[in-house]
C-alpha cells in the first residue's frame, strides 16, 4: 500500500522533470551541470547531472555514478596548474566538456548552498564556461560556476606574523580568510564561533603564521582578480606591489576556493563571516525568499548599505569578532565595523544608497591610476570602478594618516575595478590587466605610506578576491528557458541558473 503523494514528493517529481529537460544533448553547449540536494536514507546528499550522466557527491570527494558517465571527472583544487604547463590553464582556457574540468569541494559547497529552507533554490544550473548570455546579464568574462577556475581567488599573506615562504603549491578556501584575519588580529582560535556557539566552516591558516602579533591587520579584496594571471604578472615584474607582498610573505598557487555560486556577494559574505551561504543566507547577487515571497537583490548600488538585513542572525562578522577599532572600506558586509563606507551612506539617509554618492566621487578621467581614457570611454562599470577605488584609497589614506597609533586594528579594503576589467574582456584581456595594474598602484600608495612612517613591518596584509573568471565564447549563445517552460511547471529562474519551483 502506498501513501498519498506529499508536497515533497510532488516537488521531487517536478524537479526530476526539470532535470531531464535540461540534461539533453541539445543544451550541452550551455548547460555544464545541473546540481541539487535531495535526501538519501534521510541524509541530504548532493547530486550533479548533465547530458552524459548523473553522480552522487559525498563530502571528502567520494562519487557514486547513478547513470551513464560521471559528469564530474575531477575535484582537484590544483587543476590547470602550473598555469603555463601543457595541461595548465593558458593552454586550456575554456574547457568544452565537464569531463575536462574540475569542481573542487563539490559536495561540501553544494550542501551549503542548498541548506537554506527559504532561500536555496530547488536546483541550480551551472553555465558552461563558454556560455555567452548578454541578454540575461552575461558578460565576455564570467564567473558563478562550480568549476575550479571561476572558483579560484588569489590568496597572499604578507608582513608581520606571516612566514616568508614565497610561492607555495597549495590552496585554501575563502571561508578560511575571515578566521585567519581574526586570529592575526588577536582573536583566540577557540572563539571562532558563530552567535549560536557553533564552529565556523573555515579554519585559520595557522600553518602560514609565525605566532607573532601584528600591530594592525589589513585584508584587501580585489573583486574578481584572476589568481593565476595576477601571480604571473607579479612574477613578470608587472605588478611590483603584489611582488612586494610575496617577498615579505607568501602566495598560494591554488589560491582560495570560493563558495558556490562563485558570485560576488555570496563570497564577500563567506569571507567576512567564515561560513558558507547555507549559514549566512546570501545565496547570490539575486535570489528568491520563499518566506517573504520576494525577490532579493542585495548586490546593487541601491541596496549594498542594507546588506545587514539579509544576514542570518546566527552569523558573526569578523568586525563583530575582533575587539578594538575596525574599519570596512567600500564593502557591503560591514556589520559591526566602527568605520564603514556603507555606514556613511546609511547616515546620509540617501534613498538611492551608493548610487547617491555619484556626485561626490572623484572624476575617473583625471585619475592618476588610469593609463588610457579608452578603458572608461564606453564602459560605465569600469569608469565607476575607477571612481570608487580612488575614493577607497582616499579613505585608507585618512584612516592611516596618523600612523598605527590611531589606525584600526583590523581594516577590510574592497576594490571593484578588477571585476569591471575582467567582465569587460575576460582574464588576460587588456582591460583585465589594466585593472590589475591600477589596483597594484593603489596598493603601492598605501604600502609606501606605511613604509614612510617605518611601520610597514608591523602590519599583516592579506590580499584576496571573491571569485575567479573565465572568458566566454561569443558564438556560444542560447537559453535553457524554452526547455524549462516546456515542462509545464511553475518556476522562477534567478541569476539565471537558480530555479525555484513555485
Ligand atoms: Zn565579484
Amino acid at each position: 500500500m502506498t501513501s498519498p503523494p506529499t508536497d515533497q514528493s510532488v516537488r521531487s517529481a517536478d524537479r526530476e522533470r526539470m532535470i531531464s529537460a535540461l540534461c539533453v544533448d541539445e543544451l550541452a553547449a550551455i548547460v555544464d551541470l545541473v546540481v541539487w540536494v535531495e535526501p538519501v536514507d534521510g541524509v541530504p546528499t548532493a547530486h550533479a547531472a548533465n547530458h552524459l550522466g548523473r553522480t552522487r557527491l559525498h563530502p571528502g570527494g567520494r562519487q557514486e555514478v547513478l547513470a551513464g558517465i560521471d559528469p564530474i571527472a575531477s575535484q582537484d583544487p590544483m587543476a590547470f596548474l602550473p598555469y603555463a604547463a601543457p595541461h595548465g590553464e593558458l593552454a586550456n582556457p575554456c574547457p568544452t566538456s565537464s569531463r575536462d574540468n574540475a569542481y573542487p569541494y563539490a559536495a561540501e559547497r553544494l550542501l551549503s548552498f542548498f541548506a537554506d529552507p527559504d532561500r536555496s533554490p530547488d536546483l541550480a544550473i551551472v553555465h558552461t564556461p563558454r556560455h555567452f548570455f548578454p541578454d540575461e546579464g552575461g558578460h565576455v568574462g564570467e564567473h558563478g560556476s562550480l568549476d575550479v577556475i571561476q572558483s579560484r581567488a588569489p590568496l597572499l599573506l604578507s608582513g608581520a606574523g606571516i612566514r616568508r615562504l614565497g610561492m607555495v603549491h597549495e590552496h585554501a578556501r575563502l571561508v578560511d580568510v575571515g578566521p585567519t584575519l581574526a586570529v592575526l588580529a588577536g582573536v583566540d582560535e577557540t572563539d571562532l564561533r558563530d552567535a549560536h556557539g557553533d564552529p565556523l566552516d573555515g579554519r585559520p591558516l595557522t600553518a602560514y603564521l609565525t605566532g607573532a602579533a601584528p600591530r594592525a591587520v589589513v585584508g584587501i579584496l580585489w573583486d574578481g582578480a584572476h589568481c593565476s594571471d595576477l601571480l604571473h604578472l607579479a612574477e613578470a615584474g608587472e605588478l611590483p606591489n603584489v611582488a612586494r607582498l610575496i617577498d615579505r610573505g607568501l602566495a598560494l598557487r591554488g589560491g582560495a576556493v570560493a563558495q558556490f555560486p562563485s558570485i560576488t556577494l555570496t563570497n564577500h559574505t563567506s569571507i567576512l563571516t567564515g561560513v558558507g551561504p547555507g549559514r549566512h543566507g546570501v545565496m547570490g547577487n539575486v535570489y528568491f525568499d520563499r518566506a517573504t515571497g520576494e525577490q532579493v537583490v542585495p548586490n546593487d548600488e541601491t541596496t549594498w548599505h542594507r546588506s545587514g538585513e539579509w544576514l542570518h542572525d546566527s552569523v558573526r562578522t569578523i568586525f563583530e569578532l575582533v575587539p578594538g577599532f575596525t574599519a570596512c572600506i567600500d564593502e557591503a558586509i560591514d556589520r559591526g565595523s566602527d568605520y564603514s563606507t556603507m555606514g556613511l551612506i546609511r547616515a546620509s539617509g540617501s534613498g538611492t544608497g551608493a548610487g547617491g554618492l555619484g556626485d561626490q566621487l572623484p572624476d575617473a578621467a583625471t585619475s592618476p591610476f588610469l593609463s588610457d581614457q579608452r578603458f572608461i570611454s564606453d564602459d560605465a562599470y569600469f569608469r565607476w570602478g575607477v571612481q570608487v577605488d580612488d575614493m577607497g584609497l582616499e579613505q585608507m589614506r585618512r584612516l592611516y594618516a596618523g600612523g598605527l597609533a590611531s589606525a584600526p586594528k583590523l581594516t577590510w579594503w574592497a576594490n571593484v575595478v578588477t571585476d569591471a576589467g575582467h567582465h569587460a574582456g575576460g582574464p588576460r584581456s587588456e582591460p583585465a590587466r589594466e585593472s590589475l595594474r591600477q589596483a597594484d598602484a593603489r596598493l603601492g600608495v598605501f604600502l609606501d605610506l606605511l613604509d614612510a612612517r617605518g611601520e610597514l613591518d608591523d602590519v599583516a596584509v592579506l590580499l584576496t578576491a571573491d571569485h575567479g573568471f573565465e572568458g566566454s565564447d561569443p558564438a556560444c549563445t542560447g537559453s535553457w528557458r524554452p526547455a524549462l517552460d516546456a515542462v509545464g511547471v511553475a518556476y522562477r529562474d534567478e541569476g539565471p541558473g537558480f530555479v525555484y519551483l513555485l
